[in-house]
C-alpha cells in the first residue's frame, strides 16, 4: 500500500512522535502538550498560548468549579489587573512571600508613574481595600465573591501549564462575621476542590492542612489538596486559606455588629489554577498521548465511519444521524467524516488527543443495525443502533470510572509509610511517592526532617499518629505526607 510523503502511518507514526511516558517523562509531557494542540510556547520566555483544543478544556474545568461555586453561594465579580505598590505591604508576611515574583509598570503613556503599579500576583490586597469600603454591619456579612481572572508571577524555571509566568485561574475572596464561619468556608471550599478534582478530573488527592512553613503569606491557616504524578513527585492542585483578620486588619475590613460594637471581619481566600490541566496531562496519558476523563473531554465521543464500497453514502448518513442524536442527548460528539486519511490514522489522532470514545459503523454494522464502541485503550464492544445514547453514556460513565479508579490505585501503591528518618531519606531518593511521617508538631522537627530528605510536608491529614515523632522520638501528634513537588 502506497502512502503519500509526510503522512504518518496508521499504526506507529503518533506513537513515535511521543517519547516514552516511563522513561523520559518530561519530554513525554511536553510532547503530548504540543501534538495534541493544547499549548505552544509563546515568543515571551515562561508565557504560553493555549491553543483551541486546551482552550476547551479549560472552560470545561471552569464550568465544573463555577457550577459548584454558585451552589456553594458564591458570585463572580472581576478586580483589576494593576495593584497600587503601597497596597502590597501592608501585610508584612504578605508583601515578603510575593516581593520576589511581582512585576512591575513603572512607566505608561511615555511617562514615569507617580507610583508604580504592581500586576496582580494574587488579589488579597485589593480586594481587602474594596471590602472596606462595602462592608459596614453585621448585616453586610457574608461577602461570597470569586474572581476568574489572570495573575503573573515572574518565575525563573516554567513548564506549561504546570509553572508559568502568566496564568489562569480562579480566586474566592470572602469576608465573615465570626471565625468559625471562615474556617468553615475555607474547609468547605476545600472539599469542593475535592469533589471536583475527584468526579470531573478522576484526579484522587490527599486533603488536608498545610504545615506553618508551607501556609500562604498572611493566611491564620492553609488547606490545600494535593495529587500524585507518575514520576513520584506532589503537585499541589488547590489551596484554601483562612485569613483569619490578617488581612482585615491591614486594610481596615471592620464592621458593626449587633452588640453595637466595631469588629474586624474574619476573611478567606482559595483558588486553583490551569495547573489542573498539568495534572490531568500527567495522571492520565499515557505512551499514545493524552486520555482524557470525559466530563471535561472536548470531544467525549468521536463517530468514525468506515467509508468503503457502495454503501458508503447510506454509511455516511447513519454516521450524520448518529451525531446529531448524541448532540440531542448532550454528549459532545464530533463526526470525522475525513476521507484524505485512512479509518486508522483517525483512530491513532483521537486517541493521541484523549478522545474516551471512539464508535466506528462500517457496512456490515450498518446492516445489523449496530456500530461499534471503543473506549480510548480499551476492547471493543457494539451497541444496537437504537440505544445508542444509552450505550454510550454507560460507556463513558464506565471510562470515567475505570481512570479514577487505576489512578487511585497507583496513589494507593505510592504512599509508603516511614517509621524512621532513614526510611524517610531513602523513599525519597527513590521517588516512591507520599511518605506517610509521624511528627509531633514542633517546627525544629519539621526542619530537620526536611533537610534530611530534600522533600517538603505536603500535607497533613486527619490521622491518628500511631508512633513516634520520626525526628525526635516524643510522641507523635500528626501524620504529615512527604514528597518532592512541583
Ligand atoms: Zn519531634
Amino acid at each position: 500500500m502506497s502512502r503519500p510523503a509526510g503522512r504518518p502511518s496508521a499504526d506507529g507514526g503518533f506513537v513515535k512522535e511521543i517519547p516514552p511516558k516511563d522513561a523520559e517523562f518530561s519530554d513525554w509531557y511536553t510532547a503530548v502538550v504540543l501534538k495534541a494542540e493544547l499549548a505552544d510556547y509563546a515568543p515571551v520566555r515562561g508565557c504560553i498560548v493555549v491553543r483551541p483544543y486546551g482552550y476547551t478544556i479549560w472552560e470545561l474545568m471552569q464550568q465544573g468549579l463555577d457550577r459548584r461555586f454558585k451552589a456553594t453561594g458564591h458570585t463572580n465579580a472581576y478586580f483589576p489587573l494593576f495593584i497600587p505598590q503601597g497596597f502590597f505591604a501592608r501585610e508584612a508576611e504578605h508583601v515578603e512571600g510575593f516581593a520576589p515574583e511581582i512585576a512591575w509598570v513603572t512607566r505608561g503613556g511615555g511617562a514615569e508613574l507617580t507610583e508604580p503599579l504592581g500586576v496582580r500576583p494574587t488579589s488579597e490586597t485589593i480586594v481587602g481595600h474594596m471590602y472596606a469600603r462595602w462592608i459596614r454591619s453585621y448585616r453586610d456579612l457574608p461577602v461570597l465573591i470569586n474572581l476568574w481572572n489572570n495573575v503573573v508571577r515572574w518565575e525563573k524555571a516554567t513548564r506549561p501549564f504546570l509553572r508559568t509566568m502568566e496564568f489562569l485561574w480562579q480566586e474566592g475572596h470572602t469576608a465573615h462575621r465570626t471565625e468559625e464561619e471562615a474556617e468553615a468556608e475555607a474547609r468547605q471550599m476545600l472539599d469542593v476542590y475535592r469533589d471536583f478534582a475527584e468526579r470531573d478530573l478522576a484526579i484522587p488527592v490527599l486533603a488536608g492542612r498545610k504545615p506553618e512553613s508551607e501556609k500562604f503569606p498572611g493566611a491564620a491557616h492553609s488547606y490545600t489538596i494535593e495529587a500524585l504524578m507518575p514520576d513520584g513527585q506532589a503537585l499541589q492542585s488547590g489551596t484554601s486559606h483562612n485569613l483569619g483578620q490578617n488581612f482585615a486588619r491591614a486594610f481596615g475590613i471592620k464592621f458593626l455588629d449587633s452588640d453595637n460594637a466595631e469588629k474586624y471581619a474574619y476573611t478567606t481566600s482559595w483558588g486553583v489554577s490551569w495547573r489542573l490541566l498539568g495534572g490531568l496531562i500527567m495522571v492520565h496519558g499515557d505512551d499514545r498521548g493524552l486520555a482524557l476523563p470525559p466530563r471535561v473531554a472536548p470531544f467525549q465521543v468521536v463517530i468514525v465511519p468506515i467509508l468503503s464500497g457502495k454503501e458508503r453514502d447510506a454509511v455516511l448518513e447513519e454516521a450524520r444521524a448518529l451525531a446529531r442524536r448524541l448532540a440531542a442527548a448532550g454528549v459532545r460528539a464530533r463526526l470525522d467524516d475525513r476521507t484524505e486519511v485512512t479509518p486508522g490514522y483517525k483512530f491513532n489522532d483521537w486517541e493521541m488527543r484523549g478522545v474516551p470514545l471512539r464508535v466506528e459503523l462500517g457496512p456490515r454494522d450498518l446492516a445489523r443495525r449496530q456500530a461499534v464502541l471503543v473506549p480510548r485503550a480499551g476492547a471493543k464492544d457494539t451497541a444496537a443502533l437504537e440505544r445508542i445514547e444509552a450505550a454510550v453514556s454507560e460507556a463513558l460513565e464506565a471510562y470515567g470510572t475505570q481512570l479514577f479508579h487505576r489512578a487511585k490505585r497507583y496513589l494507593d501503591e505510592h504512599i509508603v509509610p516511614a517509621s524512621t528518618m532513614a526510611e524517610l531519606v531513602e523513599a525519597i531518593a527513590g521517588r516512591r511517592g507520599f511518605v506517610r511521617v509521624r511528627w509531633c508538631g514542633a517546627a525544629t522537627c519539621e526542619a530537620a526532617l526536611r533537610q534530611a530528605s530534600g522533600a517538603s510536608p505536603r500535607v497533613i491529614v486527619d490521622e491518628a499518629a500511631d508512633g513516634a515523632c520520626l525526628a525526635c522520638g516524643a510522641p507523635g501528634t500528626q501524620v504529615v505526607y512527604y514528597a518532592r513537588a512541583y
